[in-house]
């Protein structure tokens, strides 16, 4: 799909352009959406190869092999995601360009971070390979924050400049991916300054992870050479980072937003060509069901975004932004990437050409998918079987006074606890100390993160949390952004290790446990991270783990449980994050035990 447009194409083209000779494909009948100038313009394009020869008069030239009616239809250019790490999808490449590509996907710009932080540069390296010859182009981004925060967390690898450069060198790769590490940038720390200069080095585009970012801070951030964010928590966030010259990328995971950006965007007297829109990570039944880029294409709509500005964004916008001047226009001289559209406010989608070739039609693929024979990255769970004992929290009697109570088996201690899901802060509890495990009050839970990639001998870390409600069962998962290790919440240590001991048997992949009993599980064999079935069999699965884990855990409405609990090791978000190395604290960056001080 990024293979250069050959001198013969070309000639073809210059010629079916003038009548010399007729086009492979010429489409009739349609509307185009002219995403430049914003006009509904009635037009025939014709095709040649893999690219658009002519856009002219209705009913101009009728030579072509194939042609194509559209009547009463709407032709777009196809969908580009600005922002996607597919492995949030848990299906391989394959699967996931059959679930997008009739949805009007025709490009994406990915950031595998989720499998090299697993894999290191391999799992670049096989988004890479598994992507060739797909009917979805992935231009591939090179993972920044590999891990995401040196120094409080271990991932399965550490890319410094010399990886980054290594990536940035191959043809497939077009960027340097979202630059997490907020703190790095702003101290200008020696590896963070390597990795960038790898980046300005090579010229290629540098993504940003700006969140919460503002004033001097966010001045800084982008001064760095950091030029994008999909991390807004506000319209005013939104705004600041228009003004700052920064690359918007609207994202449809925080649908809560949405409406206050729609409002913001209506009140510029232009909607910025620096905003683009993005989908980051989706669930596989979210992906199946509702959508990828269209889905937040409609519900900016129904927020009541004008349907072609919205289109822009998704278009000719992520074209601009990843400076693919032949990508995401209906025009002369572009790729043959176009949708085509029942109508602009439900925008159903009939027709997807991707490249000049027919793709799907109606919501069905109508070419097969070269799933090439791939080697699929598996035994990634380099940790053993655990017992209940593993989830305990650990308190060392040793220093405590033999005065405090010397007749007494039971000590007070006081131990840090995590408040908060997605947004933590500090708290703590007075708890009994039994043979030095500190026992569970009776209004908090337990987080257990385990190292799983063979790189770290710690053993497992748990924290005491609070503020998800006391949890009925246990959830375990080696899918928890990014460093990817074995993360298991509950009460009780016998189900923590049932679950978390379910998810090793499968070599990866995550686990509810309610009443003794592993309830739904989900096996992800590849990296830990990816299913290797087909995308109705994920999604359905995962929906039943979703309801599963639902009934364990009530914090909030079942999605937003349940994405958060796979980003609560995020150690670079400020707050304190559990992680494989410990109680860490993204402000300060210091990693703590639980134990505060004993108790009077
Ligand atoms: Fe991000
Ligand atoms: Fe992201
Ligand atoms: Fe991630």
């Amino acid at each position: 799909m990024n293979e250069p447009l050959s001198i013969d194409t070309r000639r073809r083209a210059i010629a079916a352009a003038q009548g010399h000779c007729p086009f492979d494909v010429l489409i009739t009948g349609a509307t185009v959406v002219d995403v430049a100038t914003l006009e509904l313009r009635p037009a025939d394009v014709g095709l040649v190869g893999a690219m658009i020869a002519s856009v002219h008069a209705p009913g101009r030239f009728d030579q072509a092999a194939q042609v194509l009616r559209l009547d009463g239809q709407y032709l777009a250019p196809g969908l580009i995601d600005g922002h996607v790490h597919f492995e949030s999808s848990h299906m391989l490449p394959h699967h996931y360009a059959s679930v997008v590509v009739p949805q009007g996907t025709t490009t994406i710009f990915c950031d595998p971070h989720e499998l090299a932080n697993v894999l290191g540069l391999e799992g670049v390296k096989f988004a890479v390979e598994a992507s060739r010859g797909l009917p979805l182009r992935f231009i591939v981004q090179a993972s920044s924050c590999v891990p995401a925060t040196p120094g409080l967390e271990l991932s399965g690898a550490d890319f410094q400049a010399g990886e980054i450069a290594e990536l940035l060198a191959l043809p497939e790769v077009a960027g340097l991916a979202e630059v997490m590490d907020m703190r790095a940038v702003l101290d200008a720390t020696p590896r963070m300054v390597g990795i960038l200069s790898a980046a300005l080095d090579s010229g290629k585009i540098i993504e940003g992870h700006a969140r919460g970012l503002t004033g001097d801070r966010l001045q800084a951030y982008i001064a760095a050479g950091i030029t994008s964010d999909h991390e807004m928590t506000s319209a005013a966030d939104a705004l600041e980072k228009l003004r700052a010259g920064m690359t918007v990328e609207i994202r449809g995971s925080h649908d809560y937003l949405l409406p206050e950006l729609v409002d913001m965007i209506k009140t510029l007297p232009v909607v910025p060509t620096s905003l683009t829109v993005c989908t980051d990570d989706v669930f596989p039944d979210h992906l199946v069901r509702q959508g990828g880029v269209i889905d937040v294409l409609r519900r900016l709509i129904k927020y009541g975004m004008d349907p072609l500005q919205a289109l822009r964004c998704a278009t000719i916008n992520n074209a601009y932004r990843l400076k693919r001047d032949d990508l995401g226009w209906v025009a002369a001289g572009r790729r043959a990437d176009l949708i085509a559209l029942r109508d602009l406010q439900s925008l159903e989608v009939t027709q997807v050409f991707a490249n000049g070739q027919h793709v799907a039609q109606d919501g069905q693929l109508l070419v097969p998918l070269r799933s090439r024979p791939l080697s699929l990255p598996t035994q990634t769970m380099k940790v053993a079987p655990l017992s209940p004992h593993d989830f305990e929290v650990r308190v060392d009697e040793s220093n405590r006074a033999a005065s405090a109570a010397p007749e007494a088996s039971i000590a007070q201690a006081v131990v840090r606890v995590i408040k908060g899901a997605r947004f933590t802060e500090w708290s703590e509890t007075k708890t009994f100390v039994r043979e030095g495990v500190a026992q569970l009050p009776s209004h908090l839970s337990r987080m257990t993160v385990i190292h799983r990639h063979g790189r770290s001998t710690l053993g497992p870390q748990t924290a005491f949390i609070e503020g998800w409600g006391r949890m009925k069962g246990a959830y375990a998962t080696s899918y928890a952004h990014d460093s990817h290790n074995l993360v298991v919440y509950g009460v009780d240590p016998k189900e923590m290790a049932l679950a978390a001991n379910a998810v090793i048997e499968m070599g990866g992949g995550s686990a509810v446990v309610r009443e003794g009993q592993v309830v739904a599980q989900l096996a992800f064999p590849v990296a830990g991270l990816l299913s290797a079935l087909p995308p109705q069999e994920v999604a359905r699965e995962h929906l039943a783990l979703v309801e599963a884990a639902g009934t364990v855990i009530e914090w909030e409405g079942k999605y937003r449980t349940f994405k958060a609990l796979s980003g609560q090791c995020l150690a670079c978000n400020a707050g304190p994050h559990l992680t494989d190395l410990g109680l860490t604290d993204g402000g300060t960056r210091e990693v703590h035990r639980p134990f505060l001080r004993w108790a009077s």
